[in-house]
C-alpha cells in the first residue's frame, strides 16, 4: 500500500533521503522511527505528494506521488508537522470543508464530521474558531482533518506530540481500531508507543533504512520485543520456580539476590507485560515480593541507539 525504492531528496548540500527503500502492506499500522533529521518528515512529505522525490519511485495505494496531493485525491489523508488549519473557521466547518475537498459526499459530510470530532475528544469544541484552539487541540484537529474522508491511507506526521495522556490513550485506541482496514504510517520519537501501537517500524538512519540481521526487511517486529520481567523474592526456591513456571516458555534465571540476604533475584522474558500475573502468583504462593519491575523500553531504546548510531560531531 505505502512503497519506496531508491528515494533521493536533496536539498542544496543537505542529503535528506539518501536511497530510502521500505514498503508497508494493507492494512498495517507503521512506524517510522529515526533520529532528528533522519528524513521522516521529507519522506512523509513526498508521499503525501506535498514534495517531490529527487530520485527514486515512490507509490501510495498504487499511485505516484510524485504526481502531487491533486493526483493522490482521497486516497490519502495527511497530518503535516504543523496542522493545516484555517483561523478564521470554526472547527466543524473547517471539517467539513476537508471532507468536501476529499469528495465526500454533501449529504454525508455531516455525519462524518460529527463521527470524527467524537473520536477525537473534539465534540465540545465544535464550534470554536480554529485560531482559538490550544496547541494539542490543535493537533487533534489535524488528525480529524487528516482521517474525516476515511482515507485507505493515513500519513501521520507526529501525532502524538504535544497530546496529554489521556488523548495519547484515546489516539492509540483510534488508530488500533483502523487495523486492517487503513494503511498508517507515522513517525513518533516514542519508541514505547510505538512498540505499543505499530505492527512494523521502519527504522531510519541519515536518509535511508536501517538494515540488520534483527529487522526483518527494513522493519523491526516491535510488538514481539518482549519483556524482560525482574523480580526479587523472600522465601523458597522451589515454591517459586513452581509459581511462576506456567508464565515461563524458555529460559529462567534465579540466583540469590547479590544485596539483599535471604532473597533471590528472578528474571525472565516473555511475550508480553505479565507483572500482575506475576506478583500475584508470587502472593498467592505464600512468598515475599519485594521488587518487581519490566523493562520493555530499555531493549528497544539500546536496539534504537545502536542503529541509528550518530557520527561525533567533531
Ligand atoms: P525531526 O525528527 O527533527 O523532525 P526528520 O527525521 O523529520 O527530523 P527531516 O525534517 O526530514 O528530518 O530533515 C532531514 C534533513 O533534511 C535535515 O538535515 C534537514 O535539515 C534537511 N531539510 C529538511 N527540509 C529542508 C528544507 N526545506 N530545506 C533545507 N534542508 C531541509
Amino acid at each position: 500500500m505505502i512503497e519506496t525504492q531508491g528515494l533521493v531528496k536533496q536539498f542544496g548540500r543537505v542529503r535528506a533521503l539518501n536511497g530510502l527503500t521500505f514498503r508497508v502492506e494493507a492494512g498495517t499500522i507503521a512506524g517510522l522511527l529515526g533520529a532528528n533529521g533522519a528524513g521522516k518528515t521529507t519522506t512523509l512529505s513526498i508521499l503525501a505528494g506535498r514534495l517531490a522525490p529527487g530520485q527514486g519511485l515512490a507509490r501510495v495505494a498504487g499511485l505516484d506521488a510524485a504526481g502531487g496531493a491533486l493526483a493522490l485525491g482521497s486516497a490519502v489523508g495527511f497530518l503535516p508537522e504543523t496542522p493545516p488549519l484555517y483561523a478564521e473557521m470554526r472547527l466543524a466547518d473547517y471539517l467539513a470543508f476537508a471532507a468536501r475537498l476529499r469528495g465526500v459526499p454533501k449529504q454525508e459530510t455531516g455525519p462524518r464530521v460529527e463521527e470524527t470530532l467524537a473520536a477525537l475528544g473534539l465534540a465540545d469544541l465544535a464550534g470554536r474558531r480554529c485560531g482559538g484552539l490550544s496547541h494539542g487541540m490543535r493537533r487533534r484537529a489535524g488528525i480529524a482533518q487528516a482521517l474525516v474522508h476515511r482515507p485507505p491511507v493515513l500519513l501521520l506526521d507526529e501525532p502524538m506530540a504535544g497530546l496529554d495522556p489521556a488523548q495519547v490513550v484515546q489516539f492509540r485506541q483510534l488508530i488500533a481500531s483502523l487495523r486492517g482496514r487503513h494503511t498508517v504510517l507515522l513517525s513518533t520519537h516514542q519508541l514505547s508507543e510505538a512498540a505499543k501501537l505499530c505492527d512494523k517500524v521502519v527504522l531510519m538512519c541519515k536518509g535511508r533504512a536501517v538494515e540488520d540481521p534483527r529487522l526483518a526487511n527494513g522493519s523491526l517486529p516491535a510488538r514481539h520485543q518482549g519483556y524482560t520481567l525482574r523480580l526479587t523474592v523472600r522465601g523458597d526456591e522451589p515454591r517459586l520456580r513452581q509459581a511462576l513456571a506456567p508464565l515461563v516458555s524458555q529460559t529462567f534465571d534465579l540466583s540469590p539476590h547479590p544485596l539483599l540476604p535471604g532473597a533471590l533475584a528472578v528474571q525472565f522474558t516473555a511475550a508480553e507485560d505479565l507483572r500482575e500475573e506475576a506478583a500475584r502468583r508470587v502472593v498467592e504462593a505464600g512468598l515475599g515480593l519485594l521488587e518487581l519491575g519490566a523493562a520493555e523500553e530499555q531493549d528497544l531504546e539500546a536496539l534504537f541507539l545502536e542503529l541509528t548510531r550518530q557520527e561525533p560531531i567533531s
